[in-house]
């Protein structure tokens, strides 16, 4: 029987509506070719959400996300509702869908095309054919961990503080997700931690030893979160899986997305422990460029292809989508962030006409 995928359109602010309508095409045109069927229900989140209704993720559309098996989301921002308090700025869509769906995996690609080498700021040899895929526990760490705050000691001078912190069974749920990716790809795992330093990752350290034992066909290594930021730079293509917490992974994580040269390529999934997975581009809004028909959509169509990939298991509609992205992008299409000499310039809905034209 045919899969019957229900899926949240959550477009957002800024190129968010031009770059989802992309991929709502591609959706679509493999839906009419018969690999699934479709419900595609679109409701309003950030800036868009808080002017609807008062609030960037209204409940009417968190009821939604809920109800959908994935959700296919643009980005959010919006420069002039910057001086709204902090809960209501359009940012905080993003934090309330990870926070209510539990999405605790973020998993981030950063792989160069052959035709983007150049775009890079390292050399081609240490770039071309990099593939690497970043995963990021998202819910914990010293981001969430309580007490936190700002204190004023006994002289009077103030005090930062935040707590890091893990439970081994929050480790152990990320490791899962970590070495079945690996097993998917070059079967190997680099675990990044600061076990010298830092206790809450010595703990990662153990537990993350401990679950490579059950998974004898992955490779695991560890590395010190300061190698690893040198190592993405000097020799990127070492790595297969880089697995690590919060903080850790939000730094590597657009460390790795920026060796490809390229913000408006680089898809990214946000999991929960059954898959159903939040997938959005990793760029932003980009305010400076929106309703221009100047934004790259294959950022949020390659999203839309790990969607198929890991929520659906269609792994033959993703590779169709995958496929199509390289056509496009061999046949010399370029939107303007990825321009070079002798590419034929083009809009985003010209580049997801191209890409729908590839997937024939
Ligand atoms: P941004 O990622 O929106 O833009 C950075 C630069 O990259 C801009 O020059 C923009 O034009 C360009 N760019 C981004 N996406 C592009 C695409 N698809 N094609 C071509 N060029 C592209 O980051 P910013 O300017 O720092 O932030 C803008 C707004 O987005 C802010 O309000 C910020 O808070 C928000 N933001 C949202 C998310 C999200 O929704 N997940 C992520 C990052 C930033």
């Amino acid at each position: 029987m045919t899969q019957h995928l229900k899926i949240a359109v959550l477009a957002g602010d800024g190129i968010g509506p031009e770059i989802t309508d992309q991929a709502v095409r591609v959706l679509q045109q493999l839906s009419a070719q018969g690999h699934f069927g479709l419900t595609l229900e679109q409701a309003p989140v950030g800036g868009v959400g808080y002017r609807a209704s008062g609030h960037p993720l209204p409940q009417a559309t968190l009821a939604l996300a809920k109800s959908a098996d994935a959700i296919l989301f643009g980005a959010v921002g919006d420069f002039s509702l910057d001086t709204l308090p902090r809960e209501l700025r359009p940012e905080q869509a993003i934090l309330g869908l990870r926070k209510e769906l539990g999405l605790f995996a973020n998993l981030r690609p950063a792989m160069i095309y052959p035709e983007l080498a150049g775009a890079s700021t390292l050399k081609p040899e240490v770039v071309s054919g990099l593939d690497i895929m970043i995963i990021r526990e998202l819910t914990g760490d010293i981001y969430f961990g309580q007490p936190r705050g700002i204190r004023v000691l006994e002289n009077g001078e103030r005090e930062g503080f935040d707590t890091m912190v893990y439970r081994e069974s929050e480790i152990v749920r990320i490791g899962h997700v970590a070495f079945q990716a690996a097993r998917k790809r070059g079967k190997r795992v680099c675990s990044v931690d600061k076990a010298n330093v830092l206790e809450t990752t010595q703990l990662w350290r153990e537990v993350m030893t401990e679950l490579g034992k059950s998974y004898p066909d992955v490779a695991l290594t560890h590395m010190y979160v300061d190698n690893a930021a040198m190592q993405l730079l000097k020799a990127p293509k070492q790595f297969d899986v880089v697995v690590t917490g919060n903080m850790f992974g939000d730094i590597l994580s657009d460390e790795a997305s920026m060796l490809t040269g390229s913000i408006g390529m680089l898809p990214s999934a946000s999991l929960d422990a059954k898959n159903k997975g939040l997938y959005e581009p990793i760029h932003g809004s980009a305010p400076d460029i929106a309703g221009k028909n100047l934004a790259n959509p294959l950022a949020t169509i390659l999203s839309a292809a790990m969607m198929l990939r890991y929520t659906f298991g269609l792994t033959q509609a993703a590779d169709a989508v995958e496929a199509a992205v390289r056509k496009t992008l061999s046949s010399g299409m370029a939107t303007p962030d990825i321009y070079r000499d002798g590419c034929q310039r083009v809009g985003t809905v010209e580049m997801g006409d191209a890409v729908l034209a590839a997937m024939n």
